[in-house]
């Protein structure tokens, strides 16, 4: 028994959850539906509990995490180095998102990913789906009339607003020199640092239990489904990685196209640390080689990327924002939930900030799934549950590309703001 759970806790996560993911489906296929273990209660009565508690658990740390990490990402931004460099930094952030977002939602339309899913009585969600709010309202909502019931209802909009404007006066008094100030930012600084921390050493616990949880998922929607689920996965995963490289030959080579680089060129010398995002499936972890990579083989002065890379790294995140868009609709899809143009621009909005508030580690952005979903208004309980656990299934082969294209707009973004700034060192390139 002993044995057992230390191979359980030696073995890699990633391959732990692909594996009951495996497991999962294999037996939610090959056990007959509706089999009854003792009187009426049935295997899948007995299994899916497994999956809700996981749910739960992730649901569990949703706002404390998304407070603290938006705070720290906005407030790591000193203002007094928002100069001109960071000014065009985060112009372009915001672009490149923007585009992101759009690319995602148009391949979501295109190959409607979990549309042959179909999982029944999701009537619970549709009937909150519908509620949803006109497009006046949503901008006016974003702004909480009283941000602490906006955390305990989890709405999501108004307390990334509020993290932001938050985050952003901590930054302001962190520099203030009146010395009192200063010092009560940096205690408040500390705090918060200090639950982002506790909150992702907890994440990993909740990740320890992970291929439980996913196992019971699984088991849950290919015993109701059957093998067809398989299809669905399968396009989920090729919608994304289709929109990846979109915006990687549209948006990013475009760019290159713009400020006469050629490409070709820019793509092999990124190739390092697209290759390394992708292994390590960590934006932060990436950092050093991306560093080395805009330094050595691209020509962007220390000024641009010192700056542009590590904010690029905690704020910039256009793969996850693919992913956000693709997915969301993927749960859409899959539990039969129609969606107004309403809801699109709250999966506009919502993808974009939710960005931001991405920590650069491995599977982040599943967590940011669940605040898209929430700000949607579709309770992640029952088939929402489901489908979402079918995606956390397959969230390492996501996060791989994601990562890498978070890495990559990262990239491109220190080439342009160098380039633009006339520092960027040309004799290292390649022109079209
Ligand atoms: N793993 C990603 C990153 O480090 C974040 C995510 O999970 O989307 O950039």
């Amino acid at each position: 028994m002993k044995k057992i759970f230390s191979w359980y806790f030696r073995a890699n996560l990633a391959y732990r959850i692909l594996g009951a993911l495996v497991i999962g489906s294999i037996a939610g296929i090959l056990v007959p539906k509706g089999i009854t273990l003792f009187g009426d209660t049935t295997l899948l009565n007995v299994i899916s509990p497994f999956g809700d508690l996981f749910i739960r658990l992730l649901k569990m740390i949703i706002v404390p995490i998304i407070v603290a990490s938006l705070i720290m990402g906005t407030s790591s931004v000193e203002p007094s180095k928002l100069g001109r460099v960071g000014r065009k930094a985060v112009f372009f952030y915001f672009m490149t998102t923007l585009l992101a977002i759009i690319i995602g939602l148009a391949c979501a339309f295109v190959f409607k990913p979990g549309s042959g899913l179909v999982l029944s009585d999701s009537s619970a969600a549709v009937s909150k789906a519908a509620q949803a709010p006109s497009l006046s309202q949503i901008f006016l909502n974003m702004v909480p009339t009283n941000p602490i019931s906006s955390m305990a209802n989890t709405e999501v909009l108004p307390m990334i607003c509020f993290c932001i404007f938050f985050g952003i006066g901590l930054a302001f008094c962190k520099e203030s020199s009146n010395e009192r100030i200063k010092n009560s930012a940096k205690i408040v600084f500390g705090f918060f640092e200090g639950v982002s921390e506790i909150m992702f050493k907890v994440v990993r616990w909740i990740m320890e239990y992970a291929p439980i949880g996913v196992f019971a998922l699984m088991f849950t929607v290919f015993n109701k489904s059957g093998a067809g689920a398989f299809s669905s996965l399968a396009n989920v995963t090729i919608s994304l990685y289709i929109g990846l490289a979109l915006q990687v030959f549209l948006v990013y080579c475009g760019i290159c196209l713009l400020i006469k680089l050629s490409p070709l060129d820019f793509l092999k010398k990124v190739k390092d640390p697209m290759l390394t995002a992708f292994v390590t499936r960590s934006s932060n972890a990436t950092l050093p080689i991306s560093m080395d990579t805009a330094e050595h083989k691209m020509g962007v002065p220390k000024g641009v990327y010192s700056f542009v890379l590590p904010v690029g790294a905690t704020v910039n995140m256009n793969g996850t924002t693919i992913y956000l868009g693709i997915c969301s609709l993927f749960i859409a899809n899959a539990c039969g939930i129609d969606l107004s143009a309403g809801h699109y621009l709250t999966i506009i909005i919502t993808s974009i900030l939710a960005a931001v508030g991405t920590a650069g580690v491995p599977g982040a952005g599943a967590l940011m799934l669940l605040l898209v979903l929430e700000a949607l208004g579709i309770e992640v309980n029952g088939n929402v549950a489901i489908a979402y656990g079918m995606i956390l299934g397959i969230d390492a082969i996501l996060d791989m590309g994601r990562t890498s294209m978070n890495v990559v707009g990262d990239v491109i973004a220190s080439i342009w703001v160098a380039k633009t700034e006339g520092e960027l060192d040309e004799s290292k390139w390649k022109h079209v």
